[in-house]
């Protein structure tokens, strides 16, 4: 079984092949930046438009295969023009091929190949990306989401919060960078109720703060920690209410050394096992989407049925029926 797939839901447009076994054959990738300001919908998808056949092309030749069995593309959730280039491209590849198209939720394939990339079992998940911050666990054939950021997501914070001091788009890891070179702590609000999170506040009152001549370096040192400590307090919750053993951070966040580390200290001192994705694989990429496809290759559907497959920008985890072993 060798998968082609394509993940176009925000920022990157990738493409990768994987085998049956979860081998990643190939994995190409192009994301949309900026220097300055965020990302606006429409010019992403155009920045879609214009690298996918390089990229299609590149996996397809990283891969050295020919011979194609599935065509997996992510059609939930995600920026709804962005979406829209994915499944023309994909259904279009699938054509090209003469092989059964899947569609599949991008956050749940966050979920699974986390398992396939570190080898945990069934762990509370902790999945900080751009548009999402969840505390999640299979409970029950679906992911169960026990904990969630109110508002805004973590990703998303800290990329409003980059942008208002002048930092491009993704803001993550030059937060992570000044953090480091902060010296004084700085209290911020700290908004935890059960297992959720808020986190509009904080980013008011950083950029207040900010306005009236804080330095970037201790706003991000104060705010790194004290967003980082909200969740790690609400997964160790998780793992005592769900009595797992194992913390699984996934997303684009996961990048950031610090979080791990104050997630690795929590989980040491309860005798858990924390497990990270590698740096590849913590952020957008069509590897895991296409191991989700070949999960649920049974699903797939074969060239004269492709009406009937859409994209659905608002799909939540928790709505995906978990059908796959
Ligand atoms: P994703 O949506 O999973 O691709 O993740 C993208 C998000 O991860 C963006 O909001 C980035 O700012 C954030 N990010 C990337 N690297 C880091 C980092 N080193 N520290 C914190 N956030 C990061
Ligand atoms: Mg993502």
């Amino acid at each position: 079984m060798k998968c082609i797939a394509i993940e176009s839901t925000a920022h990157t447009f990738g493409c990768s092949v994987v085998d049956g076994d979860g081998n990643v054959l190939s994995d190409v990738r192009d994301a949309y930046k900026t220097d300055k300001g965020g990302m606006i919908p429409m010019d992403v998808a155009k920045h879609h438009v214009e690298v996918k056949d390089k990229v299609i092309g590149g996996a397809i030749e990283q891969s050295g295969q020919k011979k194609f069995d599935l065509v997996s593309f992510s059609c939930s959730p995600g920026i709804p023009p962005c979406l829209k280039v994915g499944i023309k491209t994909a259904k279009e590849l699938a054509r090209k091929l003469n092989v059964p198209l899947i569609g599949v939720n991008h956050c749940v394939s966050h979920l699974t190949s986390g398992l396939l990339f570190t080898g945990a079992g069934d762990p509370v998940f902790l999945f900080c990306s751009g548009a999402n911050t969840q505390i999640v666990g299979l409970e029950g054939g679906k992911y169960r989401i026990f904990g969630e950021a109110i508002s805004i997501a973590i990703g998303n914070m800290l990329d409003k919060f980059g942008r208002e001091i002048g930092f491009g788009f993704p803001a993550g890891p030059k937060i992570e960078e000044y953090a480091k070179k902060g010296k004084n702590f700085i209290e911020l609000p700290y908004v935890v109720k059960g297992m959720d999170i808020e986190l509009s506040g904080i980013l008011t009152k950083a950029i207040q703060l900010y306005r009236n001549g804080v330095s970037k370096e201790d706003l991000c040192y104060s705010l790194q920690e004290t967003v980082f400590a909200m969740l790690a307090e609400t997964s160790e919750r998780a793992l005592a209410h769900t009595g797992k053993k194992e913390l699984l951070l996934i997303g684009g966040v996961a990048a950031n050394k610090r979080f791990g580390e104050m997630l690795n200290n929590m989980c040491e001192e309860r005798g858990a096992k924390f497990f990270t994705v590698s740096l590849k694989y913590s952020a957008d990429n069509a590897a895991m989407i296409a191991w989700q496809g070949i999960l649920e290759r049974d699903f797939a559907v074969k060239p004269k049925d492709f009406d009937s497959i859409d994209i659905n920008p608002r799909q939540r985890t928790d709505q995906v029926e978990v059908s796959w072993k």
